[in-house]
């Protein structure tokens, strides 16, 4: 029996004109999410996607878990293909929706007919289908409200499609549809959730990470790249720029009045990864910042620290419970990474006392204690190492 895939977009429908491209772009994605499994061709029609594997030896259900991690995607459904014939499409639906029929215990049927030529209505498929369904599963009722399974027959211009329950899609909107961000990611719960949250709806990923060794370990380097790499599977690929930051924390912990070392330390961090940002043609920054969570992030702080920046900073867990970020890190499948114990530069060198409701022009007069500092910010700006995670 032939199978194809087919795909709902999500909010694309809104998209007016751009929907067009916005397709384009997101069938663009489906088919990197898609090169290692096979060959497919990719048809559009209304609001569906048609994904139609190449070669019949193809793993569909790989497909479908690759295709559940590309955004843009509302909803997906294996489906299969059948004669515009309703004999036919009652054998069909019997046939590859049997195991699935056989487990519920109420269902319906869902008929839409786009070819008008077909000599059976909507209505009429419903009830047709419905009644054979009825007559060959004993265990089955109809429920038009709460069915266990909607089996449902699209008649096209060419075939008819039966295919059983949608499977949710990853939602938002396709990567690269939104302009391109740098997130600022460090090795924890945090940063790689808001990340994630970004690529959603639709901004490309860059990446920046400060590592300050030997403070911090190679170990630690490594975490960061297993959890971009995973964060990668549902945005693509993250040019990651890793920062030289040793130097410059030694000069706040030697300068700086120890209550400001944080707060002057993510003023830099910002500094430096606007930098990298606009170099990069990126339109804004990302942080996993959340407010009260920790003393650089209450109010006052997180307005020093955007004072720093002129582009837009994106905190999209700014008003998230830590179990709320803790409940999307564990879906993505980066909780686990995250709670490798590692140093991060931010635990190097913390104040015992922060201030936890500094005035922006103290911190910018500590910041202005470092000699030399617009010097340093340039040197590992031009230093950074460069990596491609995929
Ligand atoms: P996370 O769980 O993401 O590490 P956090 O709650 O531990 O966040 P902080 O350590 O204060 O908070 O960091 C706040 C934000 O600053 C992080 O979410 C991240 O965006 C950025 N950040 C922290 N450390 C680094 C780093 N070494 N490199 C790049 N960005 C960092
Ligand atoms: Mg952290």
């Amino acid at each position: 029996m032939k199978e194809i895939i087919l795909v709902k977009n999500g909010e694309l429908v809104l998209k007016g004109l751009n929907r067009n491209s916005f397709e384009d772009v997101l069938i663009k994605n489906m088919k990197r999410h898609l090169a290692d499994i096979g060959a497919f061709t990719f048809t559009k029609s209304q609001s569906t996607i048609m994904v139609e594997p190449e070669n019949e030896d193809t793993d569909l259900d790989d497909a479908v878990d690759a295709l559940k991690k590309v955004f843009g995607i509302a909803a997906l459904s294996r489906a299969a293909v059948c004669e515009k014939d309703m004999a036919d499409i009652i054998r069909t639906a019997k046939e590859y929706l049997e195991d699935e029929l056989l487990m519920a215990k109420t269902f319906k049927v869902e008929a839409k007919r786009s070819d008008k030529k077909f000599p059976f209505n909507s209505p009429q498929i419903c009830r047709e289908l419905g009644g054979e369904i009825l007559k060959a599963f004993h265990n089955l009722k109809v429920d038009v409200h709460n069915p266990d399974i909607i089996v449902t027959v699209e008649v096209r211009d060419k075939y008819a499609f039966v295919r059983g329950n949608n499977i949710k899609g990853a939602g938002g909107m396709p990567t690269g549809t939104s302009g391109r961000a740098a997130v600022l990611i460090s090795g924890g719960i945090d940063s790689p959730v808001a990340a994630y949250m970004m690529a959603k709806r639709g901004i490309e990923l860059i990446s920046i990470h400060f590592a300050s060794p030997p403070y911090t370990s190679e170990l630690a380097e490594m975490k960061v790249m297993e959890l971009l790499k995973k964060v990668a599977a549902y945005s693509g690929t993250i040019t990651t720029y890793v920062v030289p930051f040793t130097g410059i924390q030694e000069a706040i912990r030697d300068y700086c009045p120890e209550d400001y070392f944080t707060l002057v330390m993510r003023r830099i961090m910002m500094q430096i990864s606007e930098a990298i940002a606009l170099k990069q043609n990126c339109q804004a920054l990302i942080t996993g910042e959340s407010v009260g969570q920790v003393a650089s992030q209450t109010i006052y702080a997180l307005g020093c620290t955007d004072s720093a920046t002129d582009i837009p900073v994106f905190r999209p867990c700014i008003g998230m419970d830590k179990d709320e970020i803790i409940a999307i890190s564990r879906k993505i499948d980066t909780f686990e990474t995250s709670i490798q114990p590692y140093e991060d530069c931010c635990t190097v060198f913390t104040p015992k006392h922060p201030k936890t409701k500094p005035k922006v022009q103290d911190v910018i007069d500590a910041e202005n204690k470092i000699p030399n500092l617009d010097e340093m910010i340039k040197t590992a700006t031009e230093n950074v190492k460069r990596v491609f995670i995929r």
